[in-house]
């Protein structure tokens, strides 16, 4: 049965998981992106040391956006300054946590 935790928490942006499914979702507003505990941590790793501003475009409305690939083919996120902040900071918080669950729980 999915027991879905909430371990992170940012703005828009929050991160479950389930022990069960040893999945990983993270939520932002209308989008779910779910990852399984390995894909996880390597989506983590490839994303940790990128810098907004070596990425910037401009939105079709202005706004300065980055857009980032996603390990799903034609799926890209898109993020304002403040959302890419928000999502990375949320997705250092739930590796942190998982650590944490794992010296618990194992
Ligand atoms: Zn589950």
């Amino acid at each position: 049965m999915c027991k879905p935790t909430v371990i992170a928490r940012k703005g828009n942006i929050a991160v479950t998981q389930c022990v069960n499914c040893k999945m990983v979702n993270i939520w932002n507003k209308g989008v779910l992106i779910s990852f399984t505990f390995s894909q996880f941590s390597s989506f983590v790793e490839v994303t940790n040391d990128l810098d907004f501003d070596n990425y910037l475009e401009n939105s079709p409305d202005g706004v300065e956006i980055v857009v980032l690939a996603t390990p799903y083919p034609d799926i890209s996120l898109v993020f304002t300054r403040e959302e890419w902040y928000n999502f990375f900071s949320a997705l250092a918080e739930a590796t942190y946590m998982q650590e944490i669950y794992r010296m618990v729980h194992s």
